[in-house]
């Protein structure tokens, strides 16, 4: 199998890639993945060192807005799973340009080209934030799309983009939408990454507002290894919840990492709410564990265990800390 994915040099992509060359996934033998990723301030290269080496792998710098590029990577490939992204809220609130351009024109671009390559099949990695907020309940993948960010909305405008192509060129294309990830190379301006490195570098962590605002924490090999069960198993044109169905609010979260890092409740510094900030997130996975889809990594395990990583691994997270020790939050 020859695939190739996009913005496998972030957090959740170049997880996915590490999984499928090392074996993790055991029907996907013999596959050669090309990664496509820009490298903006979220793409690091040394995200996929541990399979830099592999034989299997290329790399490509390069943007998925740019058509002629992708017209020339693309044939020969056997599916694309599309990971490529600008992914901070916040940051879409103070420059929210960069996310039009590549979460709409830049998805629009690569199902483009995907159709003109023939490619036969595409999986784009989406998000529950294109719902909103839901005070109780769960969504289906059949709910309302209500974004409340410009993050949110550039992600709910491609999932659209990607429906049509579905509905009218017959492209073979699946939207997985999943619930926060964590785990190792996040890069530290997301919350749990950002609260690691901000109490082991021996600073506060920056907690919006009352602290209750809810999400559903999902470990990146739980939600790397629905992707590809949705690009083996997925059906065209359909839409799969991953869901981590660990619920927390984000002043919980808070208590717990202070604990795995040996901290007190005076390292919590309260912030301003963020703007249109949504109060909780939940997805109902119904449809993909009828594929036989199970998150299996609980949520206090892979907790310390992401912990302990980025205790061990002060030299990935520290060159990309530039004194930004400010909000984020999920
Ligand atoms: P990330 O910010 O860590 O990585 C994004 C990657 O995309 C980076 O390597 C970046 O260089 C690359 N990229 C950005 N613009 C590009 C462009 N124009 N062309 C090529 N590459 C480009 O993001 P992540 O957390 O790994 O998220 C991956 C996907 O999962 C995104 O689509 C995101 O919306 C979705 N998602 C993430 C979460 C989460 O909790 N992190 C939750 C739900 C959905």
């Amino acid at each position: 199998m020859r695939l190739l994915v996009t913005g496998a040099a972030g957090f959740i992509g170049s997880h996915y890639v590490r999984s499928l060359l090392t074996g993790a996934y055991p029907a996907a033998t013999d596959v050669r993945v090309t990664v496509l990723d820009k490298l903006t301030y979220a793409g690091n290269p040394a995200n996929l060192a541990p399979v830099r080496d592999h034989p299997g792998l290329t790399f490509v710098h390069g943007d998925i807005c740019d058509g002629p590029l992708l017209a020339d990577l693309l044939p020969g490939h056997d599916a694309v799973v599309n990971f490529a992204a600008e992914t901070h809220v916040d940051r879409s609130l103070s420059g929210p340009d960069a996310f039009v351009r590549t979460n709409v024109l830049g998805t629009h671009t690569l199902l483009e080209a995907v159709r003109r390559a023939a490619v036969p099949r595409l999986v784009h990695v989406s998000t529950d934030e294109v719902y909103g907020s839901i005070d109780t309940g769960s969504w289906t993948e059949e709910s309302p799309l209500l974004p409340n960010s410009p993050y949110a909305a550039t992600k709910a405008s491609a999932d659209l983009l990607v429906r049509s192509y579905a509905r009218t060129h017959g492209l073979d294309v699946s939207i997985t939408r999943c619930s926060n990830n964590y785990g190792p190379y996040q890069y530290p301006e997301k919350v749990i990454p950002l609260f690691v490195t901000n109490l082991l570098s021996g600073g506060t962590v920056p907690l919006y507002g009352d602290g209750r605002n809810v999400r559903d924490w999902l470990h990146v090999d739980d939600h790397c290894r629905g992707i590809h069960l949705v690009l083996e198993r997925g059906r065209p044109g359909e839409i799969y919840h991953i869901a981590g169905g660990e619920e927390l609010t984000n002043r919980r979260l808070t208590e717990l990492l202070l604990d795995a890092c040996g901290a007190g409740p005076d390292r919590i510094r309260h912030v301003p709410d963020r703007p249109g900030h949504d109060h909780r997130y939940a997805l109902d996975d119904h449809k993909l564990r009828t594929l036989g889809y199970a998150p299996q990594v609980p949520f206090p395990t892979g907790l310390l265990h992401t912990v302990a990583w980025y205790r061990a691994n002060p030299d990935w997270w520290q060159p990309l800390r530039h004194g930004d020790t400010g909000p984020a939050a999920p």
